[in-house]
């Protein structure tokens, strides 16, 4: 959505009403005009059904449809040093109709309690509202309109309209596999045999962990330097067949490592296979909180730097880095 947001989206001050939707005092609003119809009751019910099988909490209410996306937040107080967590969230509004208009609004902080802790609280919730909405459009039924309004007024090709949305929803969660022999909303393992899903690659041959301690300091130095660059995906099961080999300023390394030809899994959430990385920069460019800095890694063989997640814990898990990687070596475990 963060594309779709660039000119089609607007965010304005609470005194701006558009159909209907009256702003809280001191509310952001953000708007965004689906250029398709949605009246059919039996295709509302539809989009419903695709948003609840997103994860969302899902409301109507006349010719509106409301996602709702929890999230929780964990701190310390300063003073007693003793453990907070807050429960937040952010709804989305659909309004159905002749045209499709998809609404949010940011509640002020306060609306949640003494929550003064809580860092970059405006930001989150705003990435939280983009990734609904880039759900909402790729996962339900309003994305196979929107590939025939552009197959019709753009005159793409049903693969380049795909290609076009998928763009424009970078943050889209649980992203349902869409082909131009498979173009309907189905879950993976319900795509025809004939459908043009890429071939899975291999998970990687891991080997046992090596030696060390889990707070063993990494260093990014040593003798490692017979390594080729090692194809993706990531190994989604990794935490079960390797070990904690050692930490870098805190983030945990996953073995088998031998600087600097072979790296490992770095992170605990925020996990990337730094032995795949190419440095591309798509993760680094897609993360709305600013998760990852680079690091250098001078001598590995797929790239000489990489997405550091030094932010690991400023994580909103709106899955864009995992969704943007070309190489598939990012993987987010979400609370
Ligand atoms: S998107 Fe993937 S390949 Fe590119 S820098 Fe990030 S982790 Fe590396
Ligand atoms: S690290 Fe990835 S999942 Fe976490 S906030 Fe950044 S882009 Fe989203």
């Amino acid at each position: 959505m963060s594309l779709l947001l660039n000119d089609r989206v607007w965010v304005m001050l609470s005194d701006v009403a558009k159909r209907g939707v009256y702003p809280l005092h001191a509310s952001r609003l953000g708007i965004f005009r689906v250029p398709i119809e949605l009246t059919a009751r039996s295709e509302i019910s539809t989009v419903m059904n695709s948003l609840k099988s997103s994860g969302f909490k899902v409301d109507t209410y006349a010719d509106r449809i409301y996602a709702t996306y929890k999230w929780s937040e964990n701190g310390v107080n300063p003073v007693t040093e003793k453990e907070l967590s807050a429960d937040l969230d952010i709804t989305v509004e659909i309004v159905t109709g002749e045209v499709v208009d998809i609404i949010y609004q940011i509640k002020p902080i306060e609306s949640f309690g003494d929550v003064y802790w809580i860092k970059n609280y405006r930001q989150k919730a705003d990435a939280n509202a983009k990734m609904i909405i880039d759900t909402v459009i790729w996962n339900s039924k309003i994305c196979d309109k929107l590939i025939a309004y552009y197959q019709k007024t753009q005159k793409l090709s049903m693969d380049d309209a795909i290609i076009k949305i998928d763009e424009m929803t970078p943050l889209k969660r649980n992203p349902t596999v869409r082909t131009a022999t498979a173009p309907q909303t189905l879950p993976q393992d319900q795509i025809p045999s004939n459908a043009s899903v890429p071939t899975p690659q291999p998970t990687l041959g891991v080997a046992s962990a090596s030696s060390g301690s889990g707070n063993t300091s990494i260093s990014l130095t040593g003798t490692g330097t017979s390594y080729t660059k090692v194809e993706g995906p990531i190994d989604q099961s990794f935490k079960s067949k390797r070990q904690i080999v050692g930490q870098f300023q805190g983030i945990n390394v996953w073995g088998p490592i031998d600087p600097p030809g072979q790296l490992g899994i770095w992170g605990t959430e925020v996990c990337v296979d730094f032995d795949i990385c190419v440095a591309d920069g798509a993760c680094i460019e897609a993360c709305p909180v600013n998760v990852y800095e680079w690091l250098d890694t001078p001598g590995h063989p797929a790239s000489d730097k990489k997405p550091f997640m030094i932010r690991e814990k400023d994580c909103i898990f709106c899955m864009a880095c995992e969704n943007v990687c070309p190489p598939q070596c990012v993987k987010i475990f979400t609370k």
